[in-house]
């Protein structure tokens, strides 16, 4: 960053993190701050330099003097104010301060992490994969089939045709990762290197949500949390009945299902490993007699190290990238990475491969008369727009996120969330009723001290007791109200949640209140304005009723919808049975293809659905 922005950004430190009260000294926030900013895309650089700049002169205006030069109590009455100034204002502070955490967070706790991650050998080696990089790759490949993408989607997809005897190329953007990486790399390293655009993507709205998106070999399961649930019977029956997508018929399902939890080695997450985060909520769903498990995951081997989110450095969870992909390659399938396709090519309404480019922007075709696009449910929608194949008025629309929130709850005693199952237990009472799915959900150390409120002091008093403090989640089941457009070629996410989203988000605020006051938490963070955190059940209602919709923190993991596959051409840019409408040849097997929120993690749906849609390009192969 420049000097300015340095400055800018050493004042914010010392505004939040006051050095007096024992925050890092400036030198050391700015290189912390400085290590992950610099691996942003450049609009978010820009954005996070005016945003320290627009405070820097915000001190100026209101106190005369530069925060530094400011005592403490005064630099976080100057944060307090500014984020006081509107939602508006309010998320932009709020959304510094989680970048700066974010990166101040993974730092201070780097040396545990990585002790953590080195504690065990790992539960296997990395799998076998004919993987070659762009750069070390022909500029012209001939093949059966190509498929874009290498997440749960693309991977299976991509087995079914190998073992089918079809020829098949993979072609994914991001690169390989090494299970030695996830034992020796910096945690916020991991985190820039793993994610599109850093981990630092959202959907605009009121509230805007935070909506991170895996790239690497193995897509985003080698980020995720490896909860594993089937879609609900009704969930398939809606998608049959309401949207005629036959592949979904829960009696066809139930065999890909089958087959993906068998792949995934699916099993439920073993006590010993839980830790407390999940053992508390458990226990407290038990005390309030309410439908509660150990969640199943695909992690045969799990040590519990809490990093899944960055990579397994156990290589113990069972991404695609240890199971179908190489099992791809055992039949002949080769994967070529850091490979962005740009565009499909086709001609007379026929596909003929695609075009890729590598990252000096060199291109490589790939010709093939079958394109399978599994590029995830942003990406697939912006592909097909840069090919001329975006023509369905309903592509990038009906775009459901299945929305998270969290709230923390403050113990007298330990709790430490991180040593134990990142995503543990979940608590289905009020899934049928509500769509509302909790789970006991922590991040890695350091890593989610976001959900901690206040500036300066407050700020620090709430780092400090971070070891007491326990997170749960909850998603709730939304209506595919937000669209991706391409502006200028970039991916632009607009998603205004639902009035009856936002009521069950209520729900689940209440819920989690009351399973963590009933687990014992001496106090709960909600997140809201002006009761940001609360001692009894009473209060937390009062709080969530009043609450803005426009301030509820929320994240989102679980992008569908935005190529929705059914019977009706009107409604649905991909046919029943996964071909893309107006062209020969053009398959989408992703998160893209769901008609509506799959109402759980998805990961397990996208396979099973991919797997349906790869038989039908296998049959038509034949
Ligand atoms: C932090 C996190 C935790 C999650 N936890 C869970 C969980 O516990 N359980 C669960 O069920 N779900 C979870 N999910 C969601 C789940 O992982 C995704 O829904 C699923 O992986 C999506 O599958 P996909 O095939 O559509 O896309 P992805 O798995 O995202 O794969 C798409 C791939 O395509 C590549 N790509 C995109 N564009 C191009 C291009 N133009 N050229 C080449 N390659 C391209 C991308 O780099 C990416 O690797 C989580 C998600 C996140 C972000
Ligand atoms: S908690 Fe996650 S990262 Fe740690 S060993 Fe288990 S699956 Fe791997």
């Amino acid at each position: 960053m420049s000097r300015l922005a340095d400055r800018a950004v050493a004042a914010f430190g010392t505004a939040l993190l006051p050095p007096e009260h024992g925050g890092p000294a400036p030198a050391q926030f700015v290189e912390r701050v400085g290590r992950y900013v610099e691996q942003l895309p450049a609009t978010q650089r820009l954005a996070v330099r005016a945003g320290v700049l627009s405070l820097a002169a915000a001190s100026y205006l209101t106190t005369g003097r530069s925060l530094p030069r400011l005592n403490p109590a005064d630099r976080a009455r100057v944060l307090g104010r500014v984020a006081a100034v509107g939602p508006d204002m309010g998320a932009a502070v709020e959304g510094l301060k989680a970048i700066v955490l974010l990166a101040n967070g993974a730092d201070a706790y780097a040396d545990e992490l990585l002790a953590r991650a080195q504690g065990h050998d790992p539960a296997r080696p990395d799998a076998a994969l004919t993987v070659t990089s762009s750069t070390d790759s022909p500029s012209v490949v001939t093949t059966d089939a190509v498929i874009v993408g290498s997440g749960a989607g693309g991977a299976m997809a991509a087995r079914t045709l190998a073992q089918a005897g079809v020829g098949v190329v993979v072609l994914e953007e991001g690169r390989r990762w090494t299970v030695e990486e996830f034992r020796t790399t910096h945690p916020i390293d991991r985190y820039a290197g793993l994610y599109r655009g850093a981990g630092a993507t959202i959907a605009l709205g009121r509230p805007s949500v935070v909506l991170p998106m895996g790239r690497a070999v193995g897509g985003t399961t080698v980020v995720n949390s490896g909860t594993c649930f089937r879609p609900p019977d009704a969930v398939q029956r809606r998608w049959r009945d309401e949207f005629g997508l036959d592949l979904a018929d829960p009696d066809r399902l139930a065999r890909h299902l089958d087959e993906v939890e068998r792949t995934l080695q699916v099993a439920p997450v073993p006590l010993d490993i839980m830790g407390r985060n999940g053992n508390l909520l458990l226990e407290a769903a038990t005390a309030l007699g309410w439908r509660a498990a150990p969640i199943p995951r695909n992690a045969p081997g799990c040590g519990g190290c809490c990093q899944c989110a960055i990579g397994c450095p156990r290589n113990a969870k069972f991404g695609v990238h240890l199971n179908a992909l190489p099992q791809a390659c055992a039949a002949g399938a080769r994967i070529v990475s850091r490979a962005r396709v740009e565009r499909v090519l086709h001609e007379h309404g026929r596909a003929r491969g695609v075009r890729a480019r590598r990252p000096d922007g060199t291109a490589i075709d790939v010709l093939a008369d079958t394109i399978v696009v599994a590029a995830g449910a942003i990406e697939t929608p912006m592909l097909l727009w840069r090919s001329g194949l975006g023509g369905h008025p309903r592509l990038g629309r009906n775009l459901a996120l299945h929305p998270a929130t969290m709230l923390a709850g403050r113990f007298d005693d330990d709790v430490y969330a991180w040593r134990g199952v990142l995503q543990s237990a979940a608590v289905h009472e009020f899934h049928e009723s509500d769509g509302v799915l909790i789970e006991a959900t922590a991040t890695p150390p350091g890593m989610g001290s976001m959900v901690f409120p206040g500036y300066g002091a407050e700020l620090l008093g709430w780092l400090d007791r971070a070891p007491r403090v326990a997170t749960f989640g909850a998603m709730v089941a939304d209506q595919g109200v937000g669209s991706v457009r391409s502006v200028r070629g970039q991916a632009l996410v607009r998603y205004d949640i639902a009035r009856a989203d936002i009521a069950k988000l209520r729900v689940a605020m209440e819920a989690i209140g009351r399973l963590l006051f009933e687990a014992g938490a001496a106090e709960v963070l909600t997140g809201l304005p002006g009761a940001t955190a609360v001692t009894s059940l009473p209060e937390l209602r009062e709080a969530v009723r009043r609450s803005d919709p426009a301030s509820l923190h929320l994240a989102a993991f679980h992008p569908t919808g935005t190529a929705a596959a059914g019977a009706d051409p009107q409604i649905c840019p991909v046919d029943p049975s996964g071909r893309l409408r107006g062209v020969d040849g053009v398959w989408v097997a992703d998160a893209s293809i769901l008609p509506s929120c799959a109402e759980v993690n998805p990961q397990v749906s996208i396979m099973a659905l991919a797997l349906a849609v790869a038989d039908n390009i296998a049959g038509a192969h034949r």
